[in-house]
């Protein structure tokens, strides 16, 4: 069973569907969402929009870090048995840094760690989106995931929102990171009635899997340009380096220009620009 996705090869594995016209639109419709934050127009035929970066301003250098929080929906005994798929170092130095940051947290991660999603949910430098409540793929032939039915996917996509208001998180955003980040119109379809946009990524960090944590650090601070979505992970098990390749990656980016926002904030940027 893939524990995490292999998001080095997302990228190719993945169809690519542009943000459509960009304005603001109503809030979302869905019960689960009840918070208002900027999200991007519907696509085509009304289907899910998708946000991969920002506007790319040299004179406003804006960056997100995004980290997922993954755990499986059958990971349950590997976590019994001490596996750890949260990661307090990591939280901690992103507050000890004061870096804003969004975390896509699968429900099931929030329901193994209610007091750290808490935590994470009510402290403003942080702000929660959804990355599913089982981390089953949205496609098939997505890293080795298994696989959500079409007719299952909103569901799966709201269970997260219950289990985030279960353990009080009471504001997450409707932002919805896909699994492994694939996903195909017959995804976007299933998810419009939720109100999400979908958020991919520009930079890939590379800590899934990962023992070099300058190498990720690298990675990253060759990717970054203006407006950029980094994907990282919040997950100690399978991205043990995470915090350490933050600690070189924030202070590098400052010294170049750049300030943290979180993913809500490009969006809005990009909703200004339309
Ligand atoms: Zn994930």
């Amino acid at each position: 069973m893939a524990a995490l996705c292999a998001l080095g090869t997302a990228l190719t594995a993945c169809a690519t569907v542009q943000p459509p016209q960009q304005r603001p639109r109503p809030a979302p419709s869905s019960p689960a969402v009840r918070s208002s934050p900027p999200t991007l127009a519907p696509g085509p035929s009304g289907l899910t929009p998708v946000f991969r970066n920002g506007p790319r301003t040299p004179g406003d250098k804006a960056v997100a870090l995004t980290f997922d929080a993954d755990m499986t929906a059958d990971q349950g005994p590997r976590a019994a048995a001490g596996e750890r798929f949260d990661h307090p170092r990591l939280i901690a130095a992103l507050r000890t840094l004061e870096v804003p940051a969004t975390v896509f947290m699968t429900g099931r991660w929030a329901e193994e760690y209610p007091d750290q999603a808490r935590s994470i949910g009510r402290d403003p430098l942080f702000e929660v989106a959804n990355h599913s409540y089982s981390h089953y793929a949205f496609t098939a032939g997505c890293h080795g995931l298994p696989t959500v039915p079409a007719d299952r996917m909103r569901a799966d996509v709201e269970r997260a929102y219950t289990a985030f208001r279960e353990v009080g998180v009471e504001d997450p955003m409707p932002y919805f990171r896909f699994p492994g980040g694939c996903y195909d119109r017959v995804a976007l379809r299933a998810l419009t009635p939720t109100g999400v946009t979908a958020v991919q990524w520009d930079v890939v960090g590379g800590d899934a899997f990962a023992t070099d944590a300058e190498a990720v650090a690298r990675q990253v601070l060759d990717g970054v340009r203006p407006g950029s979505v980094v994907v990282l992970h919040c997950t100690r098990s399978a991205a043990p380096t995470t915090e350490r390749a933050v600690r070189t990656i924030v202070p590098e980016l400052r010294r170049r220009g750049y300030r943290f926002v979180k993913v809500s904030e490009l969006i809005g940027a990009a909703d200004g620009r339309g």
